[in-house]
């Protein structure tokens, strides 16, 4: 390791040392990282760990740049958001990177954006220290959805056009943002034919789209227009393609029924649990219809398949609209919402499925999804944080990210206080490291 070291001084105050590999330059430091208490999947324990190249390492290396007082601090493996909707936007993306790091969320998971708005912003977001996985595209059936999350925009309409036949026929007919926000596969004709063209546009990660996918013969194209996907055999082709070319296929998915199909063609994760919106009520027919069971999630969990819950959306379909264009809780729902998801939540621990969080926000933090887990105490802290760390590795299964040890990336934010006993310390970073580097934020966080 110390072959083709060259140290070239004071700079920054630090001394840098430059390692060269090849024709590849890296500048890295070596840091000692003194009295925290380090969370080791479990608890918190009290360890002096060193980053050297990025990775951490527990022996004292012959050199050390500079040694840091943790002060007793509480360390933590960083965060990642599995399933969100920003970081797409010329306007918004610098903030939105911003809000993330200060928030201790180093992970993201863009779950369908337009592939033209992240073309032209995606040099410089890989840039940053964040790291971005974006699926481009939802891949659904013609007028599936996504179609009315971007074509409205696209065209400018805005305002509740659903309200307006008129205005509704018209984006119907539109197609500004085809092959961008959505791409329309209607058979295996079409995936052949669209499909190197969707690769063009690199996508990290693919979205399909199956919304109650197995009646999806008995629909006609205009009938339910949005609230359709792919037909279950063009999903499975689908699926194949992109396994083909080492890409993970995340599902959106409605029911349980979505969520067999996903298993059995194998998807690598599904970016909801079934019955997350306003279809669900609390009656035995939505029981049948949405809850998946033991038996369901045993076979996803024995294929590795990640479950990305989104949790906290589902409280905003608890949400009565007022005339005055208010809206107020409905704290029935809201409470009959929160015990189903304590009960598939146990079952998912219970049968070892990968849970992955997502906020499925397009403007907000994944902070907001370990909030919700806390406001309708869902989970307890032990297992929400051991969720929370173990999300950066569900969507980068090749790194070794999510622990504090020797040989994983050297990431980790320190809090004050010990978020195991209050969540709320997570809410209070003190430093932020990521492979071998501070990050320095200016927005301060606590919102
Ligand atoms: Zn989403």
């Amino acid at each position: 390791m110390n072959k083709g070291r060259i140290l070239i001084g004071q700079v920054l105050a630090l001394s840098l040392i430059i390692f060269v590999f090849g024709n590849i330059v890296i500048v890295a430091q070596t840091y000692e990282f003194k009295n925290g208490k380090w969370f080791n999947g479990k608890e918190f324990e009290k360890k002096t760990l060193y980053s050297i190249d990025g990775v951490f390492s527990n022996k004292k290396p012959k050199e050390i740049d500079k040694t840091f007082d943790l002060k007793n601090g509480f360390v933590i493996p960083p965060f990642g958001d599995a399933h969100t909707h920003n970081l797409s936007d010329a306007k918004t993306f610098e903030s939105q990177i911003e809000n993330n790091l200060r928030d201790g969320n180093f992970y993201v998971q863009v779950l369908t954006n337009s592939q033209k708005s992240v073309a032209a912003i995606r040099q410089e977001v890989e840039k940053s220290p964040l790291d971005v996985l974006y699926a481009n595209g939802g891949l659904t059936s013609t007028l599936g959805h996504p179609f009315f999350a971007f074509e409205p925009r696209a065209m400018g309409v805005k305002g509740r056009y659903w309200e307006s036949g008129e205005k509704l026929a018209e984006i119907r007919k539109s197609r500004l943002a085809e092959n961008d926000g959505y791409w329309f596969f209607d058979s295996k004709k079409d995936v052949d034919e669209k499909w190197d063209k969707y690769l063009a546009g690199k996508p990290d990660i693919v979205k399909i789209y199956l919304l109650d996918a197995k009646n999806q013969k008995n629909l006609s194209v205009e009938e339910k227009a949005g609230f359709k996907g792919l037909a279950p055999e063009v999903a499975e082709y689908v699926v194949k393609k992109a396994h083909e070319s080492n890409l993970r296929v995340f599902a959106h998915i409605e029911t349980a029924d979505d969520l067999r199909l996903g298993t059995k063609i194998g998807v690598d994760g599904f970016a909801h649990l079934p019955g997350y919106s306003m279809n669900w009520n609390d009656s035995p027919e939505a029981a049948v219809k949405y809850d998946p069971t033991a038996e369901d999630f045993k076979k996803i969990a024995e294929k590795k398949i990640v479950v990305i819950p989104t949790l906290s959306l589902s409280k905003g379909y608890s949400y009565k609209w007022k005339s005055d264009g208010t809206r107020e809780l409905n704290v029935e729902r809201a409470n009959k919402v929160a015990t189903r998801q304590k009960k598939l939540l146990r079952l998912m621990l219970e049968n070892d499925v990968p849970i992955a969080f997502g906020s499925d926000e397009t403007d907000g933090t994944i902070i907001k999804e370990f909030l919700y887990v806390k406001e309708y105490n869902l989970l307890e802290n032990l297992t929400l944080l051991q969720i929370a760390f173990e999300t950066p590795h569900l969507m980068y299964p090749n790194r070794k990210v999510g622990k504090l040890k020797k040989g994983f990336e050297a990431s980790f934010l320190v809090l004050d206080e010990n978020p195991l006993e209050n969540l709320e310390a997570i809410k209070n970073i003190k430093m932020r490291f990521k492979q071998g580097k501070f990050l320095e934020v200016n927005a301060k966080q606590n919102r």
